[in-house]
């Protein structure tokens, strides 16, 4: 067996430790056995002899006791024990010489007895030091080695013959002990290096149990904190809105968690099963190919939109993220995140089908399309179901207008079925304006046979009925949602269903209305027509007999064929002749503004030398401005090109112009006509008067038919209120504009726009 020195020190030191435990009180017990004998045993040498020995033997137990103090307080190191053992081994052997010196200082011839206790007290020394001091070789000898060669040499070479026997036969047993003082030594070092080995061994595994115990502790701290954090994952995954579905590579889900509920399905039901079971076949063989086992590896970023119909008829749509982990141990399949979106694509649906009714009315559908398209979007809205709209007659009855999800057969069968209703409860529906009626399940037995034919003959279950009302409260139809499975509608399908009724209401309205305007703007165009034609004929009519009443008027005034009798008839036929020029005018104007009006007053455009058109006019007015010795001017640029425009349109204008500032403008009055090219490159022509003006607030009225400033000047000065109007429209016939100011008392400026390009064709035509 191996032993390391320190390991070796050790053990020696624990040996030396205790021989000196078992001598503890030997510089005691020694002491007191050497005075009893100083004291009680004669010697032959003299008492000075005597007690030197005592006191150098007092002397080596002091030395010693002071030693083995010294050893047990300092509590030596193992590496010392040699340095220790050395010196006590010395400390032994020189007790041992000055105690074997009793023999010789105490030996008496004389007595026999004397002589062979000493040498007893030799042996039993020896024998008990091999006992004790056994265990260390060098202490061993050190205390025996003196003791045993006096117990031997002593009676060989002092005593009679049997002494000399007792010190040989000493002198073997001494070997003999030796011989076992050496086994208990090899005894004693084994056993000590075992007890060490032991210790080491007990060290060793009670460092391992501690080990092992930690490592229990921080397993179990492990174990707890796995434990917290897959109960964190848990609450998480099990507490966000969104589904999750484990698979396997075969699509076999391996996890669901509680969110499924949402599609009204349990956990339970689907582990187990393929995540593919649970589409519609349509949906499952889309998303098929995306979970194929073909090693293909998924980019999470691919969402899938799909619908999947739930046990209780309810339609969701789905956005589902699949992540492929099929090579992650941990997964083996694939995970898939369904996130419910069934409120945005209806929300979707329901927007892009009013988008698309309100664009068809925007273009101007025909009613049958805008209720197909609005039964369309409803449809889209709501996945499975089937819509229809019905339309309120004039009799109050409810008339099949849209319903494109069901055959032809579906209208008679729905007339049928309202004629039915119309006497029960819900004949009061459109009554009570826009109530819902919800037939949850038409097959319950409650219902009216008929009822559950319909259901029957349709393969509808449930009837969600909700009436359209008109802005004015006026019930004017229904939009009918019909469902294969029995069910009552969501908050969300109800606000959707109010919501379409209401968007039928706008569109109804709407469309009632256009017709309304149309057949409005019929009319009156029938009587817009017929007026013109009234006036065109009247106005031949009254033509034909005034030109006679004229012609012989004035034959009668100037005395053609003779004078008259007398002068009174000369004055009355002069005033039939003015009043019938009057009228004739006056039919002229209204046969001229309501031809302008039926927009049947042809433009016969040519060039025209304005200047040559306003001198005309002004040469027409000027019997009237010289009665009233008004100073007419006119202003023409000399280098103004020709005008393109109606000669006798332009005529007209100047005139009722030129009538109107000497008209309304006192005797001595100015008149100024004015023509320029502006800064757009329009003809500006403008006749400015100095005369009684316009107030601000009749500027606009003027410019309509048979309208003057008031009654009075109406009368002062004629008229019948039609100059205006017809100068305006004939303005803007050729494109131009025309407008009055006036300050009241001061004068009024009537300005006459012409565009542009009546001067620049001219221009161009001359150019050419
Ligand atoms: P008609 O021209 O049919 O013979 P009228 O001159 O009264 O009749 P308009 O030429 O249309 O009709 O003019 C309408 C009214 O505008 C006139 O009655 C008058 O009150 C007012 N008015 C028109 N021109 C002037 C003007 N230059 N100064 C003051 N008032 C004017
Ligand atoms: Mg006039």
């Amino acid at each position: 067996m191996e032993v390391t020195a320190s390991r070796q020190n050790e053990i020696e030191l624990d040996l030396l430790r205790g021989i000196m435990r078992s001598y503890r009180m030997l510089p005691l017990l020694y002491p007191a056995v050497a005075f009893a004998i100083a004291f009680f045993v004669k010697s032959t040498y003299p008492a000075i002899v005597v007690f030197a020995w005592l006191a150098v033997f007092l002397a080596t137990q002091i030395d010693y006791a002071i030693f083995q103090h010294r050893f047990f307080a300092s509590e030596p190191e193992a590496a010392a024990q040699a340095n220790w053992t050395r010196r006590c081994a010395w400390r032994y052997f020189a007790m041992n010489m000055v105690w074997i010196g009793v023999v010789p200082l105490f030996w008496n011839p004389a007595s026999d007895i004397q002589n062979l206790s000493l040498l007893l007290m030799m042996v039993v020394h020896v024998v008990t030091t091999s006992m004790t001091a056994s265990s260390r070789r060098p202490l061993y000898y050190a205390a025996t080695l003196p003791t045993a060669a006096m117990a031997v040499i002593g009676p060989v070479f002092t005593g009679p013959p049997i002494f000399t026997a007792m010190g040989l036969s000493f002198a073997v047993t001494y070997l003999y002990l030796a011989r076992i003082a050496h086994q208990s030594r090899e005894t004693a070092e084994d056993a000590l290096a075992l007890r060490f080995r032991n210790d080491d061994l007990i060290t060793a595994l009670a460092a391992a149990n501690c080990d092992s115990e930690a490592a229990r502790l921080r397993a179990e701290l492990a174990n707890a904190e796995l434990f917290r954090r897959e109960e964190w994952f848990r609450a998480v995954v099990e507490n966000v809105f969104d589904a999750i579905l484990v698979t396997n590579e075969n699509n076999i889900v391996t996890y669901a968690s509680p969110s499924v509920r949402l599609i009204g399905l349990r956990m339970e039901d689907m582990i187990g099963r393929s995540v593919l079971s649970f589409l519609p076949p349509q949906e499952a063989a889309r998303i098929e190919p995306q979970l194929r086992n073909d090693g293909d590896r998924l980019q999470p970023e691919e969402l899938l939109e799909f619908h999947i119909e739930a046990p209780t008829g309810r339609v969701h749509w789905f956005e589902a993220s699949i992540s492929d982990l099929r090579a992650d141990p941990n997964i083996g399949g694939f995970v898939i995140n369904l996130r419910d979106i069934t409120s945005r694509k209806r929300g979707e649906a329901e927007l892009l089908g009013q988008f698309r009714v309100l664009k068809a009315l925007a273009a101007g559908a025909q009613m049958e399309e805008a209720m197909m398209l609005l039964a369309r979007a409803a449809e889209e809205a709501n996945p499975g179901a089937r819509a229809a709209v019905y339309l309120i007659d004039d009799e109050k009855k409810l008339g099949l207008c849209a319903a494109p999800s069901f055959p032809d057969s579906f209208a008679a069968s729905a007339e049928r079925y309202w004629e039915l209703r119309k006497n029960d409860p819900f004949g009061g529906v459109m009554e009570e304006n826009g109530q819902r009626y919800i037939n949850e399940d038409m097959l319950a037995p409650h219902n009216h046979p008929m009822i559950v034919g319909f259901a029957k003959e349709h393969g509808v279950r449930s009837l969600w009925f909700q009436g359209i009302v008109s802005r004015t409260g006026c019930g004017v139809g229904a939009v009918a949602l019909y469902l294969p499975q029995p069910r009552q509608p969501s908050t969300w399908e109800r606000a959707h269903l109010l919501g379409i009724a209401h968007l039928a209401g706008i569109a109804i309205e709407r469309k009632r209305a256009e017709q309304d305007l149309r057949e409005a703007m019929e009319t009156a165009e029938m009587a817009s027509r017929a007026k013109s034609k009234f006036l065109a004929n009247m106005s031949h009519e009254l033509r034909t007999p005034l030109n006679a009443i004229i012609g012989f008027s004035e034959i009668m005034r100037d005395g053609l064929f003779g004078a008259l009798g007398s002068p009174r008839y000369s004055e009355y036929a002069k005033d039939i002749h003015d009043s019938g020029t009057h009228l004739l005018s006056v039919i002229d104007d209204i046969l001229d503004i309501s031809k302008i009006e039926a927009g049947r007053y042809p433009l016969e455009e040519q060039d025209l030398d304005l200047a040559e058109v306003l001198e005309w006019s002004i040469e027409i007015v000027r019997p009237r401005t010289n009665e009233k010795k008004q100073n007419v001017s006119l202003v023409v640029p000399e280098d103004l090109p020709p005008l393109c425009a109606d000669m006798r349109a332009m005529r007209q204008i100047m005139l009722n112009l030129l009538s109107n500032a000497s008209k309304f403008t006192p005797d001595r009055g100015r008149i100024e006509v004015a023509v320029r090219v502006n800064g757009n490159g329009n003809v500006e022509l403008t006749v400015s008067d100095t005369g009684i003006g316009i107030p601000a607030e009749k500027l606009d009225e003027v410019m309509e038919p048979f309208r003057q400033v008031d009654d009075s000047t109406a009368r002062q000065h004629g008229g019948t209120g039609l100059g205006l109007p017809i100068t305006k429209s004939l303005a803007e016939l050729h494109g131009g504009t025309f407008h009055l100011d006036s300050v009241l008392g001061e004068g009024t400026v009537a300005t006459l726009i012409l565009p542009a390009y009546r001067l620049q064709k001219t221009l161009q035509k001359v150019g050419a």
